[in-house]
């Protein structure tokens, strides 16, 4: 496979991940990969144990769902979880990352954050908020 269709495999997998997703708001899925192995998963939600928003209602708070853990956070959790190195690895998402997750991702030691589609800030305008000039390319963001 060419890595064009490696990312499309892996985006794929992420769409697949993201139906798990319990915020009726929105769906997202990610997984982190390395070596084209998949080290982990995640799916926006509630915290673990807690009400999920598909049956209790979102917690809305300024125009976000704050009762959901988000896609990202959680499959970099699952890895902490699991004592899982995320350094030098690649994530795929369903949507682009919001500010935190981006800087999330950073910290995490991962080098490369490929995503679908766009969600509501373009990933380019997050990276100028945070004074970085990190590059984009075919909607992959090379950290
Ligand atoms: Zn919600
Ligand atoms: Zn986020």
């Amino acid at each position: 496979m060419s890595g064009r269709d490696w990312n499309r495999y892996f985006l794929d997998i992420a769409k697949t991940v993201s139906t798990r997703a319990t915020c009726p708001r929105l769906h997202v899925g990610a997984v982190i990969v390395k070596n084209r192995n998949i080290l982990a998963t995640g799916y926006n939600g509630s915290a673990a144990g807690l009400p999920h928003c598909e049956d209790v209602g979102c917690k809305v708070f300024e125009n976000h769902c704050i009762a959901t853990v988000h896609a990202e956070i959680n499959a970099i959790l699952q890895a902490a979880k699991n004592g899982v190195s995320l350094s030098g690895s690649d994530i795929f998402v369903t949507h682009s990352p919001c500010i935190n997750c981006l800087k999330c991702i950073i910290n995490a030691g991962i080098y490369t954050i490929t995503y679908d589609q766009v969600y509501r800030t373009h990933p380019e305008e997050l990276l100028n908020q945070l004074g970085t000039r990190k590059l984009i390319t075919d909607n992959t963001i090379l950290l």
